[in-house]
């Protein structure tokens, strides 16, 4: 399936004024006139869909933030690369509920950051002898990535 952001044809990080520019060029190459009498209802409710999501800073948010879900249901692992580096021991781990948790270093929200074990799990080799995932902030959106030991069962 296509994203909002394939559909307009521009990067995820794109301003909204090179969203617009490509809305318009879209519509247009959707034209009756370019491509031959056919209107295309589909494709253009499709682009029409996409901007007014990403048009507007909020629903853009919402919807990075299910993209961003989605990716990690799949087990994606996202391109780690350029983002902070923490170590689980940095971590607190909350017995209770059985997981760790961090105050986010961008937008400070206590326990903003959180691993369950089942997260450990999807950890990818770090070349290091370790592990690491990377997990996002549930307030800022921050992605961070995490490295850590695998557990040896007590
Ligand atoms: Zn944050």
């Amino acid at each position: 399936m296509s994203s909002h952001y394939d559909v307009l044809g521009v990067a995820p990080n794109s301003t909204t004024s090179e969203i617009k520019r490509a809305y318009r060029e879209k519509l247009l190459l959707t034209h009756p006139d370019k491509v031959g009498g056919e209107l295309s209802t589909d494709l253009i409710q499709q682009i029409q869909l996409a901007y007014k999501v990403l048009s507007d800073e909020t629903h853009r948010q919402e919807y990075d933030d299910e993209l961003a879900r989605g990716l990690q249901k799949q087990g994606f692992n996202i391109n780690g690369e350029g983002l902070d580096i923490y170590s689980l021991e940095e971590f607190e781990f909350d017995e209770d509920a059985v997981l760790w948790h961090k105050m986010c270093c961008r937008c400070q929200a206590p326990e903003a950051i959180k691993l369950e074990e089942s997260d450990l799990e999807l950890g990818t080799d770090d070349g290091e002898g370790g592990l690491e995932l990377v997990v996002q902030c549930n307030s800022c959106s921050l992605w961070i990535k995490v490295r850590y030991m695998e557990e040896a069962d007590e």
